[in-house]
């Protein structure tokens, strides 16, 4: 549904990504892992709309969208969860999930009751400020308000960012939820443990550029993933 071909993206002078192809089917969890600075980021905020490309393609469901706007993107089903949440602070838990709908017509208050349905905690938090979540719960608001567009494909960066191991436990089997219940993930992580026992593909990327692709579970115990990305 997916499908990038030989991205090529720069900041001024600087080569972020130098050739990257990759996509993600329809029934996918497919998780792109590499280091602070590989270009990661750089990836998503191009796929949905926020960076122009220098050449190369992306297409999602057939359609080219490599140089459409950010909004005509959302509005074709990519929702993005940003690195770092960017909730509204000021604004409740229920106000946060409702500007996630905002590209909706219509009655939301079934996708109110699948969010708190995911996350029980945000339905405590309803009309608490935004702001005072703690980072996990921040992170779950995010999850939930992207969930609030209806995406047919989802884009997350660094879910597990800053969080405590058992945050990131309950954010990823969510993640798996939202997966069984129909909707595609690319997902972007430093944390390659997390990331590849999650998915079912995956794409190494250094430098910008892809060095290693396969299954999730091949990556996990290829010898060079180990000792560059698991700690082994
Ligand atoms: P992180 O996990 O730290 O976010 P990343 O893999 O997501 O890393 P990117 O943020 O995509 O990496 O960065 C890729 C490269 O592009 C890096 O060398 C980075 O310094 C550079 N870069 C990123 N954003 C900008 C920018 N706005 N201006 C100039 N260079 C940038």
């Amino acid at each position: 549904m997916l499908e990038i071909k030989d991205l090529h993206v720069s900041y001024g002078q600087a080569r972020a990504l130098k050739g990257i192809s990759l996509s993600v089917g329809s029934g996918e969890i497919v998780t792109l892992i590499g280091n602070n600075g590989a270009g990661k980021t750089t990836l998503l905020n191009t796929v949905s709309g926020l960076i122009r490309p220098a050449s190369g393609e992306i297409e999602f469901e057939e359609g080219k969208i490599t140089r459409a706007s950010s909004e005509s993107i959302v509005r074709l089903g990519i929702v993005h969860v940003p690195e770092g949440r960017h909730i509204f602070p000021d604004l409740t838990v229920r106000e946060n999930l409702r500007l996630g709908a905002f590209i909706r017509k219509g009655d939301v208050a079934a996708d109110y009751d699948r969010a708190y349905s995911l996350f029980p905690i945000l339905k405590e938090r309803a009309n608490q400020p935004g702001g005072t979540l703690s980072g996990g719960e921040q992170q779950m608001l995010a999850l939930a308000r992207a969930l609030m567009a209806h995406p047919k494909l989802l884009l997350l960066d660094e879910p597990s960012l800053g969080l405590a191991p058992v945050i990131v436990e309950r954010i990823y089997q969510t993640i798996l939820e939202i997966h069984q219940q129909g909707t595609p993930v690319l997902l972007v992580e430093q944390n390659a443990y997390v990331a590849l026992t999650a998915a079912n593909r995956a794409y190494v990327i250094e430098a910008g550029r892809i060095v290693l692709s396969g299954s999730a579970s091949e990556l996990l115990e290829n010898h060079e993933v180990q000792k560059a990305y698991l700690g082994g």
